[in-house]
């Protein structure tokens, strides 16, 4: 058994989230995790709602809420559309949380005292008629590389690129439309190139990444230089260095504190599981895995920064040092980064309303037919573009007619016929193929998630569906009323192959899996879900919210093995209802034009 950390891309909690960020890294991650389990492993999955920077605060800004009220309004939404995706982390969590920010702060310190972070003179707006700091937000000015004429003074959001307010042509304050006055003023930086040597060296050790990953991250390699960390921003964590510490115009740089989220969402997860200590399996222990599933605009942070962060912690950059209170972390042991989903041939946009949000999708359809989609058409290794004839194809020809089918057709026939699991005579060649083959599948399924491959692996999963449903086409059992003791044999083949195969399947499809064992007559459990509680801030008074909040947990201790499991003969069998639904062609136009509208 191994500790194996599934770390999520934390959500931006600044709006609801569209199905390509669940496409991306949501569904993915949570099949890995749900094999790894199976397989006996002690996986921790964590993730949590991305909830400082600013486009919260302009979000807020234009909602007339407060960042904190928001932040919270968005968490929300997100841990519900992510426990109705039926997404089984240990803990989603977010980034305002007492825990968390303590877990920042002692992650800087940490740096900071093994000399990693450099405090520079940089240019800092100020308002010439106020003589006050001038956030980064408030300075809106002609991006540099692009030419757009809003960009901000922390980014554009036409372009993506991060900026400094001194980057921007023209630049003039947002809030009296006068020109900032540039003055010289401290700022902290993570001193990036100290980690060169070692990067390389780790990367070097690096087998099995995606490719585009790892020659990215190499390239990044070529040229470094110290990032700013801290921002001239009122929203974020607090800096925790003496004469800092209490300013409320000087905050982290919202993307240093949403990296660590790993690490302080797993120490919350400990600290609210009664072991304080438990987070250590998965970050202090060598044998310990872990891996980072994010879209590939994400990279840099997971493959780079963080680990140049984690390295700075434990003293083994170039300016050496001492790990710190927080000990010796592991490094990612893999970089998992998904392409991007197009929606009928446009890049997801919510300002241009290009976009299907993950609950409006809920609402009409179910979380397996998305999950099915995703699994077998996301973006895995190439951009990939959803459109809803492709959704409506293979939900009613792969999902219904093929796996669905199998289920009902069996499980009908066998409950008409014997009221139970049939007992079985003796099987002939033909049957014992079909075992052999559904037995194969758990190698096969199995390798290629743990691989990372969900195409492949979902892909395989059918193979060995339509080679069930080819048997009982060429069998025929509803054919073999003279011969019932050949029908019994025949349907308790079958019905043991829909058996495998709703484990092989469960990763993937988890709500229908646990249908189907109960349609096989199982009990309890089959396919744990994650389930939203609301809790207390375990810090109250640190973070940026108080009171309770909502997260997303689950108990998956119970989960069955990744093998198949004799069925039992006389297993009582009622007749099925369907599994999944099959939806009517005119979705697709129905859909369009909702997109339009
Ligand atoms: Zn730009």
């Amino acid at each position: 058994m191994t500790h194996v950390l599934t770390a999520l891309a934390w959500p931006y909690a600044n709006g609801p989230r569209h199905i390509g960020h669940v496409a991306g890294f949501g569904v993915p991650a949570d099949v890995f995790a749900r094999y790894m389990r199976m397989r006996g492993h002690d996986v921790l999955m964590v993730s949590g709602t991305d909830e400082h920077g600013t486009p919260i605060l302009v979000q807020a800004d234009s909602e007339g809420l407060t960042a904190a009220e928001a932040a919270a309004k968005y968490n929300r939404i997100i841990v519900e559309d992510l426990d109705a995706l039926g997404l089984s982390y240990d803990l989603f969590t977010r980034t305002t949380t007492g825990n968390h920010y303590k877990t920042v702060q002692e992650l800087f310190s940490t740096l900071y005292g093994n000399g990693y972070i450099l405090q520079k003179k940089t240019l800092g707006a100020i308002s010439p008629s106020t003589g006050r700091t001038l956030p980064d937000r408030y300075i809106e000015g002609t991006c540099p590389h692009c030419g757009f004429d809003s960009a901000r003074g922390d980014q554009c959001d036409n372009c993506g690129r991060q900026l400094d307010p001194t980057d921007l042509i023209d630049p003039k304050s947002r809030i009296n439309g006068e020109t900032p006055k540039f003055v010289e003023e401290d700022h902290f930086f993570l001193d990036l190139p100290a980690f060169a040597d070692a990067l390389n060296a780790w990367l070097d050790t690096r087998t099995g990444w995606r490719t585009n990953v790892l020659r990215f991250t190499k390239n990044l390699l070529d040229e470094m230089h110290p990032r700013p960390i801290s921002r001239d921003l009122d929203w974020g964590v607090p800096i925790p260095l003496e004469g800092w510490i209490d300013r409320p115009d000087k905050r982290l740089y919202v993307w240093f504190d949403a990296v660590i989220g790993y690490l302080s969402a797993t120490i919350e997860w400990a600290r609210r599981s009664g072991d304080p200590d438990a987070w250590k399996r998965w970050w202090q222990d060598p044998e310990a895995v872990s891996y980072y599933f994010m879209g590939k605009d994400n990279i840099v942070f997971h493959s780079e920064i963080w680990p140049a962060m984690l390295l700075g912690a434990n003293g083994e950059g170039a300016n050496g040092g001492e790990p710190g209170p927080l000990g010796k972390l592991n490094l990612p042991t893999e970089v998992v980064s998904s392409e991007f989903l197009t929606m009928e041939g446009k890049q997801f946009s919510s300002s241009r309303r290009v976009v299907i949000y993950v609950r409006d999708f809920l609402e009409r359809y179910s979380p397996d037919a998305l999950r099915y989609y995703i699994c077998a058409a996301g973006p895995e290794n190439q951009d990939s573009d959803f459109t809803w004839a492709e959704f409506l194809r293979r939900n009613n020809d792969e999902l219904v007619a093929g796996w669905g089918n199998l289920v009902n057709r069996s499980i009908a026939m066998a409950a008409k016929n014997f009221g139970a699991v049939p007992e079985p005579g003796e099987l002939e060649e033909v049957d014992r193929e079909l075992l052999a083959t559904t037995k194969a599948a758990f190698d096969t399924v199995g390798d290629l998630i743990g691989a990372n491959k969900v195409r492949a692996g979902i892909g395989e999963a059918m193979k060995a569906v339509a080679a069930a449903n080819k048997y009982l086409a060429d069998t025929a059992p509803w054919k073999m009323k003279e011969d019932p003791k050949r029908q019994g044999t025949v349907l308790y083949t079958v019905l043991q192959a829909v058996s495998d195969l709703k484990t092989v399947m469960s990763p993937f499809l988890p709500h229908s899996s646990q249908r189907v064992h109960e349609l096989l007559g199982g009990e309890g459990v089959f396919a744990p879900m994650p389930f939203i509680e609301e809790v207390a801030d375990l810090d109250e008074g640190q973070g940026a919210t108080d009171g309770p909040y909502p997260i997303l947990t689950g108990d998956y201790s119970d989960v069955p093995k990744w093998e198949s499991v004799p069925l039992v003969p006389g297993t009582v069998l009622e007749k099925p209802t369907p599994v999944f639904t099959k939806l009517e062609p005119s979705i697709v136009d129905e859909e369009i034009e909702r997109l339009n509208a």
